[in-house]
């Protein structure tokens, strides 16, 4: 196979070294992460060990659910940001920030399948981005459908879930709807049919679900509830996974052991590049670039 030409399966769910189903062993994480608690759990594990100095991750911000990237430099500040906010938190802007202002030598980032991207691309081609290709020490990916900008989230949760903003504890997606949690334990669900109008147009040329070019990538799609589907993908991610898993911060079980297992996140990653790849294919008849990420760059850190 030419090596910058990806093979099929490879393109779908990207390379990666191991692909299991795992949780936090750490309840306090557990009950505030958006599922097992990977991102936060492996960030913590990454700070104690000074593996990184600190983490971008989408913080809290002033308005009630509109992310603002931060550096979590401590356990408490990586907990306050646990959890997912389905709307764009542009994390890979925090990196020169973090590298200049707050002087880290060791960076943690977490983000969508396009941050990745961005992270890499930033690493290989360092024009605006000069201090950072050797400063990125975890890159953690997780796996994306597609996102919503901050007015069509409002306008799902408040008038599709009659929930206000401000007393939504959770969000979530998955088993074909759209779901939101209050503080006081009501679910307010809404089919994903209604959800698609809303959603962030230029996902629709987006070809990667599950972070082809993360160190790790982890999502809930795969496993049961409150677990999570973990890829480990680069050298980096295996040393820092297996770091953590051996110290015990996870329970760990074979993909192959639990449901619906890899069948399910192969088949909604293929159904993500089927359906985005028509869009491209329309985009190219007006003149429009046909290619979409993260076609033609391989992980470089493999
Ligand atoms: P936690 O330990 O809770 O940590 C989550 C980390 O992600 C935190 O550091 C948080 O700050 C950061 N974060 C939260 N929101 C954002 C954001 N918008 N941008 C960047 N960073 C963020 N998983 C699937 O299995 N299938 C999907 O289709 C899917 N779609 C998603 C769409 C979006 C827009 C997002 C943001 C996430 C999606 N996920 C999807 C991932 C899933 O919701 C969880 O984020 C993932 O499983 C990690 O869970 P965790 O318990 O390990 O994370
Ligand atoms: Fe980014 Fe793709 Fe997710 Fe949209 S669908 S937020 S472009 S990874």
């Amino acid at each position: 196979m030419v090596p910058w030409l990806p093979g099929v399966l490879e393109m779908v769910l990207g390379n990666y070294k191991t692909c299991v189903s795992a949780r936090s062993t750490d309840k306090e994480i557990l009950k505030g992460a958006q599922d097992g608690g990977i991102v936060t759990q492996m960030f913590a594990f990454a700070l104690e060990e000074g593996i990184i100095d600190g983490a971008i991750v989408a913080g809290s911000g002033d308005t009630p659910w509109k992310p603002e990237p931060m550096i979590a430099t401590n356990r408490d500040e990586l907990l306050a940001a646990m959890g997912t906010k389905y709307n764009i938190c542009p994390n890979v802007s925090m990196i020169k920030e973090a590298t200049r202002s707050y002087g880290l030598d060791k960076v943690g980032i977490v983000g969508t399948p396009c941050q990745m991207l961005a992270v890499r691309k930033g690493q290989l081609y360092p024009v605006g981005l000069r201090d950072v290709p050797d400063k990125i020490a975890l890159a953690l990916g997780i796996f994306c459908m597609e996102n919503f900008p901050y007015q069509s989230l409002e306008m799902l949760v408040e008038d599709h879930c009659n929930v206000k903003m401000e007393s939504a504890a959770k969000m979530d997606i998955g088993k074909g709807k759209f779901s939101v949690y209050t503080e006081r334990g009501a679910v307010s669900q809404i089919p994903l049919k209604v959800t698609h109008k809303y959603e962030q147009p230029g996902c629709h040329v987006c070809l990667d679900y599950v972070a082809n070019l993360a160190d790790v990538s982890t999502g809930s799609v795969g496993s049961p509830d409150g677990w999570s589907t973990v890829f480990v993908r680069t050298k980096i991610g295996d040393d820092v996974w297996s770091r953590a898993a051996d110290a015990g911060c996870f329970e760990v079980k074979p993909i192959e052991d639990v449901k619906p297992g890899l069948e399910l996140v192969t088949k909604l990653a293929t159904d993500k590049i089927t359906k985005n790849q028509k869009t491209l294919e329309a985009r190219a008849t007006f003149g429009l670039r046909a290619d979409g990420s993260p076609r033609g760059l391989r992980n470089p850190y493999l």
